[in-house]
C-alpha cells in the first residue's frame, strides 16, 4: 500500500526536517494521543497525562476557534477520561466513533451477535499467548505484545485467524507492538477528511501529529489537502514530511503553538 505513494521527490525513509512555523489563525490541528502526546506505558491504562497538557490543550482549542481534534485508537470515552476535553471534536477507535465539532457523535456498530462471537474468540486467542494483553474496545479488539516483543509472529498469525473468523466488515490495523481487529472502511484519514468539511475546520490548513501506522492514513489525507504532516518518533517509512523526536518534543511544540496562539490578534472570520 505504501508503494502507491512512493515518489522521486519524497523518499519515504529520507531524514525529515522539523515542522515549519505555524500560523495559529489558519491551523486545524489533529492530534494522536499514545506515542505522540503521551509516552507509552506497559499497559494502555497505565499512561500518565500531565495536568499541564490538559490545560494547554483546552487553551489551544479555544485559541484555534475549536479547530482541534483528537484522533486515537482509544474509544471516545477513554479519550475524554484521559484529557477531560469532552467538548473537543474527536475520532475514537481509529474513526469507528466520530464526534464532530457540534458535538454530534456517529458510531459504526457491527451486529451484536457477531461481536460477541468475536470477543469469545479473541479471549481464547489471547489466553493461549502468554504475556499478550487483549484490549476489548467494544467494537474493536487489540492484541498488545509490548511486554513480549518476540511474540510478534505468533500474534500476527493469531490476528489473521481472528480476521478470518470476523470475515467481511472487519480489517486489521497494525501498530506499535499491537495488532487490532477493527471495523473496515474507517480510519483516521477518513475521519480527518470528514471533519475538514465542516466548521470550524473547513478553510483552515490541516496539521497532523502522529507516531504510528494508523496515523499514516491521516498523513496521506493531510498531504492531499496541502497540510502539514508531522511524524513523532523514529518509525520509517512514513508519508509524513516533518518529524519531531519523541512525545516530549511534541508536547514542547504544542506548548510553543499554544503560546503563539494566545498572543495572536483575534481574527474575524
Ligand atoms: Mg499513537
Amino acid at each position: 500500500m505504501l508503494d502507491m505513494i512512493r515518489s522521486e521527490t519524497h523518499p519515504l525513509d529520507a531524514p525529515l526536517p522539523p515542522p515549519p512555523q505555524a500560523q495559529p489563525a489558519d491551523v486545524a490541528l489533529f492530534l494522536d494521543l499514545d506515542g505522540t502526546l503521551l509516552d507509552f506505558a506497559a499497559r494502555p491504562d497505565a499512561v500518565v497525562v500531565e495536568d499541564g497538557l490538559r490545560t494547554r490543550l483546552r487553551r489551544l482549542r479555544t485559541a484555534l476557534g475549536g479547530a482541534l481534534a483528537l484522533l486515537s485508537g482509544r474509544s471516545l470515552q477513554q479519550i475524554d477520561a484521559l484529557l477531560g476535553l469532552p467538548e473537543a471534536a474527536a475520532a475514537g477507535l481509529h474513526g469507528a466513533e466520530l464526534r464532530r465539532a457540534n458535538g454530534r457523535v456517529s458510531q459504526l456498530r457491527p451486529e451484536a451477535e457477531r461481536l460477541e462471537a468475536l470477543r469469545d474468540r479473541a479471549r481464547a486467542i489471547a489466553a493461549a499467548l502468554p504475556g499478550v494483553l487483549l484490549e476489548d474496545k467494544g467494537v474493536a479488539f487489540a492484541l498488545h505484545y509490548r511486554n513480549v516483543p518476540d511474540a510478534a509472529p505468533e500474534v500476527e498469525r493469531a490476528a489473521h485467524e481472528l480476521l478470518r473468523f470476523g470475515g467481511a466488515g472487519f480489517e486489521l490495523q497494525a501498530g506499535n507492538r499491537v495488532v487490532e481487529l477493527k471495523p473496515a472502511g474507517v480510519d483516521k484519514g477518513v475521519a480527518l477528511a470528514a471533519l475538514m468539511l465542516e466548521a470550524p475546520f473547513a478553510g483552515r490548513v490541516p496539521w497532523m501529529l502522529g507516531d504510528d501506522l494508523t496515523d499514516e492514513h491521516a498523513f496521506a489525507r493531510v498531504e492531499e489537502l496541502g497540510g502539514v504532516s508531522i511524524l513523532v518518533g523514529e518509525r520509517r517509512p512514513t508519508r509524513a514530511r516533518h518529524a519531531l523526536a519523541d512525545p516530549a518534543a511534541a508536547r514542547a511544540w504544542l506548548a510553543a503553538l499554544a503560546d503563539a496562539a494566545a498572543t495572536q490578534p483575534m481574527e474575524v472570520r
